[in-house]
């Protein structure tokens, strides 16, 4: 075969794409551009180097949607979890690992195969021709961003997360909570309707602000610019420029009236928009922070509605490149407008390594049938894999587009399933069940 696959980068996404292909017997050029180029969080040259935390997250395969993730991947032979599974770490239910040998056995692995080369040099340029994955991350170097940006335009391509939290629907107390968009403003019922909103009396709202301006912050790592100043203040940082600005920016009340308690007008509202297709998630409107977990459950929990809510993302704000999937990309992670090129990992919109070396399994699959004239089925959304993707192509709402962690609010509610907390477990089991059969339906269907 005289074809090659270019992936360009080799992090989590690019190594894990490189071992797909290689495997499926397609010849593959990594071009990675460390250690000749570096970025400010990564320190070495290895390929699949953990830039930050060296955990995996929960392998809990049955009650977590990240463990159910790491079990697809055990299943189509990932490169990431069999060297993550070798220089495992004790770490009660996490997958922690030790993080050089682990770098350092991907490297070896991937050197060591047959139809894998690869190219120390940086890309600037958006390939033309022949078949390419971008998986550049989060540190995309300058150059290759303005190429993408220069195809994508502008608005497209984001340099910055701004991330709001997201909470599972059916964790907030609609007792207390209710649905209407700000002056009823909607041709439809459902565009009336369309947020949640969660009320505050003057104390309330008071206690609110004394404990966001108390509660643990996280700084930007060192080499973070403070960029991402323009139009995504986090919430603490309002409340310090003045105790009301909270009550007359995102959390102003008026053109709203509580359909629990009509006759008290609220001293300030929350607004929680959808985030997905399904309606199982909801979004805290202008709610990115620079709060640490831990102080955001507890600060959020404070909101009258959220007192049990769950979270399947917290909030942040962090130095990340990442394209508009939902508009750029079609369901094999091609970019529309230059089908020769996929995209995969964390630049496409989805958060962390486990997700991004998932994002590169698929692509590397897609690729290397792709180029040998097979054709893979699409990936079922009852999957971890396949309810990423499809949120990122399609499920989520292009405008308000921000990167996404795998969580069971992607998944298509299962019926019969008693929602909310105390259902959860059986929930949660049914989801992971459901998930192993049908990914190893679609697995088995490429063999
Ligand atoms: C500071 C920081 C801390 C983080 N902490 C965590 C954490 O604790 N846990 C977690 O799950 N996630 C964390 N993340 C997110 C994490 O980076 C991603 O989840 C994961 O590494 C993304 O995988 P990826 O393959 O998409 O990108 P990466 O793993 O970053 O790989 C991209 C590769 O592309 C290379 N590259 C970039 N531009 C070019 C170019 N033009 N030409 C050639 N090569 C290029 C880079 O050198 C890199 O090797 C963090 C991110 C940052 C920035």
């Amino acid at each position: 075969m005289t074809q090659e696959l270019h992936i360009i980068g080799g992090g989590m996404a690019g190594s894990e794409a490189a071992w797909q292909a290689a495997n499926a017997g397609v010849k593959v050029v990594i071009h990675e551009m460390r250690p000749k180029v570096e970025t400010f969080a990564h320190r070495t040259g290895n390929l699949g180097e953990m830039v930050c935390s060296n955990s995996f997250r929960s392998d809990d395969h049955e009650q977590n949607a990240v463990g159910l993730l790491h079990w697809e991947m055990r299943q189509a032979n990932g490169l990431i979890m069999q060297m993550a599974q070798k220089h495992r770490l004790p770490a009660g239910g996490a997958l922690a690992v030790d993080r050089d040998p682990f770098s350092e056995s991907v490297t070896a692995a991937l050197m060591a195969h047959e139809n894998v080369s690869v190219s120390y040099e940086e890309i600037t340029e958006l390939p033309t021709e022949g078949h390419w994955i971008i998986a550049t991350g989060p540190l995309t170097s300058e150059g290759l961003g303005r190429a993408i940006q220069a195809e994508t335009g502008a608005e497209a391509l984001a340099f910055f997360d701004a991330i709001a939290p997201i909470v599972y629907f059916d964790s907030v107390n609609m007792d207390k909570a209710w649905m209407q968009s700000r002056y009823d403003k909607g041709e439809t019922e459902e565009e009336r309707t369309a947020y949640l909103n969660c009320p505050m009396t003057k104390d309330q709202y008071e206690a609110f602000i004394d404990a966001l301006l108390a509660a643990d912050k996280t700084e930007f790592h060192e080499g973070e610019t403070a960029g991402y100043f323009d139009g995504c203040l986090p919430i603490e940082v309002m409340a310090e420029r003045g105790r009301e600005t909270l009550r007359f920016g995102p959390m102003k009340p008026i053109g709203l009236t509580n359909a629990n308690d009509p006759d008290n007008k609220p001293y300030a509202v929350v607004q929680l928009r959808r985030d997905n297709a399904l309606g199982t998630l909801f979004n805290i409107v202008g709610f990115q922070t620079k709060m640490k977990y831990g102080a955001q459950k507890e600060v959020f929990r404070m909101i009258p509605g959220l007192e049990d809510a769950e979270f399947a993302r917290l909030g942040g704000i962090h130095r990340n490149t990442f394209i508009n999937s939902p508009t750029l990309l079609d369901a094999e992670m091609r970019l529309k407008s230059r089908p020769n090129v996929r995209f995969a990992g964390q630049i496409t919109g989805v958060e962390g390594y486990v997700e991004s070396a998932a994002m590169g399994l698929l692509a590397g699959r897609l690729a290397a049938a792709e180029m040998q004239g097979r054709t893979i089925d699409g990936i079922p959304n009852t999957t971890a894999m396949g309810a990423l993707i499809t949120h990122i192509t399609g499920g989520a709402d292009a405008k308000t587009f921000q990167p996404m962690n795998v969580n069971f609010g992607l998944f298509p509610p299962l019926d019969g399933m008693r929602g909310g907390r105390k259902g959860r477990k059986e929930r949660y089991k049914g989801y992971t069940d459901r998930a192993k059969i049908d990914f190893q339906q679609w697995l088995d269907g490429q063999s």
